[in-house]
């Protein structure tokens, strides 16, 4: 009798199936290349068809399956162990369709992230999600693990940008939810299970997208303020006098501001670093000439009436460059302070001072010399913190974990706003789930995977 290797050769042939030789070739995840894949095989179909008729056989046999998209996920979300097969969307890489009347794009879910961008932006469209992943990330592991990103604040996270999904259960069932409609109240919205599920649920194969038009105005500007009650004014301006243009709003702590402006960093400050907080604004617009205006004035009336100390505008391509670059040049603090705990809390605006200031202290009162990083979409409530106190080892992951996490469960926050669960965050789901939901998340994986063969050990505690 044929193993499942040989039987999945057989079936689909070896340009479809890479052994675990082959597959080793590959690195095991994108953000963090220093490891190659060990897994017992690697599949890449070309078809829905070739999915399901993959996960017949890899169900009947048992066999543990984890979806691969870009492998940029930075929760170890897509981790796959030696005895596990990894299934690749690299091959279902094709945009079906962009509706430029209905702004709708129909994908596969291999298609990277930044190439859908492109070819919207040729039909003078524009799909939303960016994130600095984007040159690697695939639309499937944007849906799967409901991605975030830049421009969240003014259009949503992934789960609102998605109208319809193909997905493939673990049995190799079908389950075609391709709807283009703004509005379908038809029974339960289905394709809502699957985005966030992280791969547990089912293989996203194909999706329809909702598309806006391409912005003709892009302005930016890097501001600097003396309090964090400064920003949310500033925020709070913005939403209401800005015609809503208002599209990132990320608001970057003093010291990760100086750090990201000063050697090694090859970027120099676009302000002094002498301010406390520093926000990257930008408004994306309709009309070119009038945008401009608008947004300058907000700056000058920010400034006069002192909700900003300071302002430098972009005033060309580099310089968006330079100020983006700024802000997600996140490599740098890898590179400097490894080995570095990255963290992507989500709570009220409100308070994210307060909480800051505690775990800040909280981290120093443990590690005197702990370098500590606050950043994020201030204006979606999700802040990502960077902390290196020079190991990390098991017990000193936990402690530090505990620090930034345990505050959040009082104030209503949650352990992750973007990234996921993954496998490094299952240990403390319960913090921002009750024990009802988490009971819930499981009946629903043993009713569409009762074998449990989809990413294994992901997301729900055991
Ligand atoms: C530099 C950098 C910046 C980033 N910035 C952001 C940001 O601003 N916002 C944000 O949200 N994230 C960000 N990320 C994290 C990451 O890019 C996102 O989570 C992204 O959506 C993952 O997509 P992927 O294709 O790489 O998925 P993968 O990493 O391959 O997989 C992610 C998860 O989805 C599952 N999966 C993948 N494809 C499928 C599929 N077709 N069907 C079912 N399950 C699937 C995997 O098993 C895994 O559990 C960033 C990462 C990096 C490295």
């Amino acid at each position: 009798m044929l193993n499942i290797v040989e039987l999945l050769i057989e079936t689909f042939g070896k340009d479809c199936v890479l052994t675990r030789e082959e597959a080793g070739m590959r690195v095991a995840s994108n953000w963090h290349q220093h490891k190659n894949l060990d897994c017992l095989a690697l599949l890449r179909p070309a078809t829905t068809e070739e999915v399901s008729k993959m996960l017949q056989i890899c169900n009947e046999y048992n066999q543990p399956v984890v979806p691969h998209g870009g492998l940029t996920n930075v929760v170890g979300g897509a981790v796959t162990k030696p005895n596990e097969i990894a299934l690749s969307l690299e091959r279902m890489n094709v945009v079906e369709e962009i509706n430029v009347l209905n702004k709708t794009a129909t994908v596969q879910s291999g298609v990277v992230l930044q190439n859908l961008q492109k070819i919207t932006a040729k039909n003078g469209l524009l799909f939303p999600l960016d994130l600095g992943a984007k040159g690697s990330c695939m639309i499937g592991g944007n849906i799967a693990s409901n991605a975030g990103g830049l421009h969240a604040l003014r259009y949503g996270v992934m789960r609102n940008l998605v109208l319809g999904l193909e997905v493939v259960l673990a049995d190799g069932t079908v389950i075609s939810s391709m709807n283009k409609m703004m509005k379908n109240n038809a029974g339960y919205d289905l394709k809502q299970i699957f985005i966030g599920s992280e791969g547990t649920l089912g293989i996203i194969t194909k999706a329809v997208l909702k598309l806006e038009d391409l912005p003709k105005s892009r302005n930016t500007a890097f501001v600097a303020l003396e309090s964090f009650d400064k920003a949310n004014q500033l925020l709070e301006f913005f939403k209401h006098h800005s015609k809503n243009s208002l599209t990132s709003f990320e608001l970057l702590w003093q010291d990760y501001y100086t750090m990201m402006t000063s050697p090694p960093s090859f970027f120099s400050p676009p302000l002094p670093q002498t301010h406390s907080f520093y926000v990257l604004i930008e408004a994306l617009g309709q009309d070119a000439a009038k945008d401009k205006v608008l947004f300058e004035d907000l700056l000058e009336r920010s400034l006069e009436n002192g909700l900003i100390a300071d302002a430098a505008i972009a005033q060309s391509q580099q310089e968006l460059d330079w100020f983006w670059g700024i802000r997600e040049n996140v490599e740098l603090i890898f590179s400097v302070h490894a080995p570095v705990f990255l963290f992507d809390v989500s709570l009220a605006i409100s308070d994210m001072d307060e909480y800051i200031k505690k775990i800040k202290s909280a981290l120093q009162y443990i590690w005197a010399d702990v370098h500590f990083y606050a950043f994020g979409h201030m204006g979606d409530g999700n802040l990502h913190l960077y902390v290196s106190c020079g190991n990390n080892d098991v017990s000193t992951r936990h402690l530090v974990e505990e620090t930034v996490y345990k505050p959040l469960q009082q104030i209503g926050g949650s352990i992750t706003g973007e990234h996921g669960i993954g496998l490094e965050k299952k240990p403390w789901l319960y913090l921002s789930r009750t024990p009802e939901e988490i009971q819930l998340m499981k009946t629903l994986k043993k009713a569409l995977d009762p074998n449990g063969i989809l990413n294994p050990g992901k997301l729900l505690p055991g």
